[in-house]
């Protein structure tokens, strides 16, 4: 008689987290942070929000660069460039035009000190900014609204293929936040 265990040899378990750490060259994408998106699914509620999480986590874990009294400021997971950042209101509303007059002057300011930050750490030569409002216009968390601030340097004219994540970012995420978080004014 074979015992079950034998019957049934242990086999590795068919999860994204069994390969953590395997050195490649999509390294960036076996992070935990990224695992806080993935393992969410689809966005349904505040319970389920990676932007209403990722200020529960720790600045490391989340990859917060700042936290202010209405909004944060936070690499994004799947980003275009190097230095990509999400300035989030921490309530969990979904349109511009639903956010509160302090959300929108913190968001914009916030906004304001990432670009000088991302100027003075990346010397990258211009941004785009901005937000997607609803699925429809490509946002990806369309329930919690986020502002993009996407550095750009002259020769990444490559834009499509960086969305289409198929363009290996020379920074690995969590030095870039370290970078950034550390430039970071006090006062802002
Ligand atoms: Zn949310």
């Amino acid at each position: 008689m074979i015992p079950a265990d034998q019957e049934f040899p242990e086999v590795p378990i068919e999860s994204s987290a069994d390969f953590a750490g395997v050195p490649d060259a999509y390294q960036r994408l076996w992070t935990p942070h990224r695992m806080v998106y993935i393992e969410n699914g689809p966005v349904t509620g505040e319970e389920t929000c990676p932007f209403c999480r990722a200020p529960q986590l720790s600045d490391e874990e989340a990859l917060i660069v700042h936290r202010g009294e209405h909004a944060y400021v936070l690499l994004n997971l799947f980003p275009y460039n190097s230095g990509h950042l999400l300035v989030c209101p921490y309530r969990h509303v979904s349109l511009y035009d639903d956010a509160t007059e302090a959300e929108v002057v913190e968001i914009a300011a916030l906004t304001q000190t990432a670009m000088r930050v991302v100027r003075e750490t990346s010397q990258c030569h211009g941004f785009n900014i901005g937000m997607n409002q609803g699925a429809v216009a490509g946002a990806g968390i369309a329930d919690h609204l986020h502002q993009h601030v996407v550095p750009r340097w002259s020769q990444d004219s490559n834009f499509f293929p960086i969305i289409a994540k198929t363009k290996a970012l020379p920074q690995l995420l969590g030095d870039v936040r370290a970078s950034i978080a550390a430039a970071w004014p006090e006062s802002a």
